[in-house]
């Protein structure tokens, strides 16, 4: 299986190569050359796997360059039940993504998929926990290390620390601004006391946190003096084990390879939702792909109208539903690759021209860059946007008549849903973040707190390790180099 770039850059790359790497050299998006294939052979097959199990097989399609006896081991590591131990219930935890069927009246089935159940709470960990292991893995072999450097507002950083720490090789510098998280995911990284972890508050806002790692990053020879490396949402590795869910999901809820189902995924990034799209493209029996969007509608407006518009900082509206406050969907491009017959010279002057006129049109309409809005339906795309008031009633409604409590993410497609339910398709939405972690959201739709799961009873009164420091880019390099001793 070799890998090639959105934009054209051609040298092939496989699966190890592009694992540590970010953007392709000329700016695009790593894909596979060719979509694997599932049979109905197989799919029969893997109905009676453990997740652990399936992950190996959908796995085994990317990485050919991985030894298969390696990649089983590294897959029953990453999927256990002691991993995923959040989860509503024991027989829940070993099932990892545990489904339930919320309703099923009419032949209208609503069934929610819990993607929450990790370290830190949100999906964010069905992905990372893989990549942790598969760092060490790689690094260990090539007698290597690492240094990854970020930025986060939240669910990314915790999600990366608690699949990162402790591990040989790896160290992880993650910035945040200083006061600005909630106390809840404040104490979930802070509260780490692993050597290998460093939390820098920095005095300023998120922007002035991503702006740090842009310039780190731009100077190449201390990048690559420090083994600087990222762990982003366009990471190839965490999108393919996403890939793995949507098999999940597809195989719990139905019984012959002949059902359809459709999936609801909050999104903001677009990795998420991209997963879905590329097993679909492998075969997998997917009918809509129900993209959901918050008051940052960028994602929303494309699927209806066939405008990509990105939205600048001060039209980022900051919402309850905040890991999807997104303005630029970093993982598009890899679906408008596909849109474009994979035509990867259009790919790179569409998105060049989001980058000098903020956005392209595909409408078909005089002026527009081109027609491909009318082949959206092939690929099973639909969309909705949900806003505050949404998900307070979305939550109330989910606790009266379902008797569960959601997060703000999750209500967001669970509406989005309701919206486009088809009869004789099941539903599935995916459960993106357990309620904990937006309290006080589900205090002001509940009137009471959100039940958190055992361990996180205290979290806030643990102590804290991290340093202060200003958005200062020559005391963060020096930071760095004194920590790794390079
Ligand atoms: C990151 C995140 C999303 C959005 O996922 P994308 O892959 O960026 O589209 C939705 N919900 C929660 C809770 C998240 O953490």
């Amino acid at each position: 299986m070799q890998y090639a770039s959105t934009r054209g850059h051609t040298a092939a790359q496989n699966f190890s190569e592009i694992l540590l790497g970010g953007l392709a050299p000329d700016g695009g998006l790593y894909l596979p050359t060719t979509y694997p294939q599932v049979t109905d052979v197989e799919l029969d097959a893997w109905r009676k796997l453990s997740y652990a199990g399936l992950a190996f097989e959908v796995l085994k399609k990317f990485a050919t360059d991985i030894p298969e006896a390696d990649l089983r081991a590294l897959a029953e590591q990453t999927y256990t039940s002691d991993v995923y131990k959040n989860a509503r219930s024991d027989e829940s935890a070993a099932q990892i993504t545990p489904l339930r069927v919320l309703q099923d009246k009419n032949g209208h089935k609503l069934v929610l998929q819990a993607l929450s159940n990790g370290p830190t709470l949100a999906f964010k960990d069905m992905a990372m926990q893989l990549l942790g292991n598969l760092f060490e893995y790689t690094l260990a072999k090539n007698g290597a290390e690492l240094n990854i450097f970020g930025a986060t507002s939240g669910d990314t950083g915790s999600a990366a620390e608690y699949a990162m720490r402790g591990k040989k090789g790896i160290r992880v510098f993650m910035l945040s601004p200083h006061k600005k998280m909630s106390a809840f995911q404040t104490a979930q990284m802070f509260s780490l006391q692993d050597p290998n972890i460093f939390n820098i508050a920095v005095e300023g806002v998120f922007d002035d946190c991503q702006d740090m790692v842009k310039a780190v990053s731009n100077d190449l020879e201390f990048k690559n003096r420090q083994k600087i490396g990222t762990v982003n949402s366009i990471n190839w590795a965490r999108v393919v084990a996403q890939v793995v869910y949507y098999f999940r999901g597809y195989l719990s809820a139905t019984t012959s390879n002949e059902q359809k189902v459709s999936f609801t995924v909050p999104s903001g990034n677009f990795g998420n939702i991209c997963a879905g799209h590329i097993a679909r493209m492998m075969g997998l029996p997917i009918d809509k792909l129900v993209v959901a969007t918050n008051e940052n509608d960028v994602l929303d407006e494309f699927f209806r109208t066939g405008i990509y518009r990105v939205r600048k900082s001060a039209e980022t509206w900051h919402t309850t539903s905040p890991s999807m406050d997104i303005s630029k969907a970093s993982n598009f491009e890899r679906f408008i690759y596909d849109l474009l017959d994979r035509d990867a010279p259009r790919v790179a002057a569409l998105f060049k021209k989001v980058e000098t006129e903020g956005g392209f049109d595909l409408s078909g309409k005089p002026g527009s860059d081109g027609d491909e809005f009318s082949k959206i339906a092939k690929f099973g795309f639909v969309s909705g946007k949900s806003l505050h008031a949404d998900r307070l009633q979305t939550i109330r409604q989910v606790e009266k008549e379902f008797g569960i409590t959601i997060d703000t993410h999750t209500a967001d497609g669970i509406k989005v849903a309701l919206e486009n339910l088809e009869e004789g398709v099941p539903m599935i939405v995916l459960e993106t973040a357990l309620p904990a972690k937006f309290n006080e959201t589900i205090k002001e739709a509940l009137g009471r707190d959100a039940e958190r799961p055992a361990g996180f009873e205290n979290i806030e009164a643990l102590p804290q390790r991290f340093d202060v420091m200003t958005a200062d880019v020559t005391a963060m390099k020096a930071f760095i180099a004194k920590n790794t001793g390079l």
